[in-house]
């Protein structure tokens, strides 16, 4: 079922989500979020969504990155559920990634983000993975977990002045921006 995403003023999209616990995630009611989260995501051409974007207080995302027209210069990432993630910097290396958000239409700003993460997770069916994500995939991760608590990528914007429309983005900003991510993501191979 394709669910409505809050926008940005929704009080709920300030609410830190709640850990689950493996019962619940079990449960035919998650497992149906779950499924709710991706075909949602999918609708939008997002390349990631949080419960929390859907007013439902759990630490669960999902990302996935196909050939998205949303963010042509993305490279792909398969579908990937997020079950209370925890990520940790690694080294000190960081990029300015251009991001926008479903939840922030029309928008979007410049987002300093960590090049390398170390990601603490559950799959959907409770099993653990310990794993290093990097480059632009790295970044997505970011913005996902973020939403968990209840922070959207405009808090993070350090400098107001590279707020852009998407419309502005394509005309002004989208080459440069492409040709920097394409340099980055060679280095970091995504
Ligand atoms: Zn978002």
């Amino acid at each position: 079922m394709i669910l409505p995403i809050l926008t940005i003023g929704h009080p709920l999209l300030r609410e830190p989500a709640q850990d689950v616990t493996r019962g619940e995630l079990l449960d035919a009611e998650t497992q149906q979020l779950i499924d709710d989260l991706v075909e949602t995501m999918r609708h939008a051409n997002g390349a990631g969504l949080a419960a929390t974007q859907v007013g439902v207080n759990k630490r669960i995302c999902v990302i996935e990155v196909n050939a998205n027209p949303r963010y042509p210069y993305k490279p792909d990432i398969p579908l990937t559920i997020l079950v209370n993630p925890k990520l940790h910097p690694v080294g000190e290396e960081t990029f300015a990634n251009f991001e926008g958000c479903l939840s922030v239409p029309g928008l979007r700003g410049v987002v300093e983000r960590h090049a390398v993460m170390r990601v603490e997770y559950w799959d959907r069916f409770g099993n653990r993975i310990d794993t290093l994500i990097r480059g632009l995939k790295a970044a997505t991760y970011q913005h996902e977990v973020d939403h968990l608590d209840g922070i959207l990528f405009v808090d993070r914007v350090k400098d107001p002045r590279t707020f852009s429309s998407w419309e502005s983005f394509d005309t002004h900003h989208k080459a440069a921006f492409a040709e920097r991510v394409e340099a980055f993501v060679a280095r970091h191979g995504s």
